[in-house]
């Protein structure tokens, strides 16, 4: 298979790491994952990837039992540190190089972001896992997502979840929703598409970043999506 893009962004949601158990790091999933990376990896693909941290901590989940919002954000963040650690670790297992950029610095565990090292590790065919968001609060790794694709010039977007697309409505509460195979960014905000949140899809918008929504947990839809298949719902134009 010949690979249609030379440099992606891949968006792991933290929930799809929990596996079964409904919280923290399924080895299983994460293995399977650093399994299909290391896949297009050998493509010759260079890779962004920016990991979600709701397996363990969201701010709102923690501002909704009374704490500080901003507090419970960087919370959410480090949690992010957590899953890019455990992913780097996986990845290692798979003899793909990796380095984990934290936008929060903690530097006995991971370096700095900073945007021409990153450039420089993708340059050198190393993955670059992105941690802890936009280093904000009051935004969502899917925010971050859509920065550092901007940032890296990722040609797309790759949004990998736990689902196999986009839907009209819950495909599991209402059996009559719609799946679709391409959306505008247009439609996904006035619809108002649960897909990612209103400001990573507005600046996919501003700078024409095409997103790609599918299922993570599929054997092989990575490598598909790389080589040009719609595995899930394209949004663009
Ligand atoms: N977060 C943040 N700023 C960012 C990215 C993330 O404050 O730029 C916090 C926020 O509290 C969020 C948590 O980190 O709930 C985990 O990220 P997210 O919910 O986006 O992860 P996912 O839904 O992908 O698992």
């Amino acid at each position: 298979m010949e690979p249609k893009y030379r440099r992606i962004l891949l968006k792991l949601s933290g929930e799809a790491l929990m596996g079964e158990a409904g919280y923290g790091i399924s080895p299983e999933v994460m293995f399977k994952i650093a399994r299909e990376i290391a896949e297009v990896h050998a493509l010759g693909v260079s890779m962004g990837i920016v990991i979600g941290g709701g397996n363990i901590f969201r701010g709102i989940s923690g501002a909704a039992k009374g704490m500080d919002r901003a507090r419970a954000d960087y919370m959410g963040m480090l949690a992010t540190l957590i899953n890019a650690l455990a992913l780097q670790d996986a990845l290692e297992l798979e003899k793909v190089p990796s380095r984990v950029l934290s936008a929060l610095e903690v530097r006995a565990v991971a370096e700095p972001y900073i945007r021409g090292r990153a450039l420089r590790h993708l340059e050198k065919g190393r993955v670059v896992i992105f941690a802890c968001g936009t280093g904000n609060p009051f935004f969502t790794t899917d925010t971050a997502a859509a920065l550092r694709a901007l940032e890296i010039k990722a040609e797309v977007l790759f949004k990998a979840t736990k689902v196999d697309g986009v839907y009209s409505d819950d495909p599991i509460k209402n059996p009559a929703a719609q799946k679709y195979n391409s959306l505008s960014y247009d439609e996904v905000l006035s619809r108002g598409l649960k897909v990612m949140d209103a400001t990573a899809i507005s600046l996919a918008r501003e700078y024409g970043l095409p997103v790609l929504v599918f299922d993570m947990l599929k054997s092989g839809n990575i490598k598909r999506a790389v080589c040009g298949e719609n595995v899930g719902t394209l949004i663009g134009g």
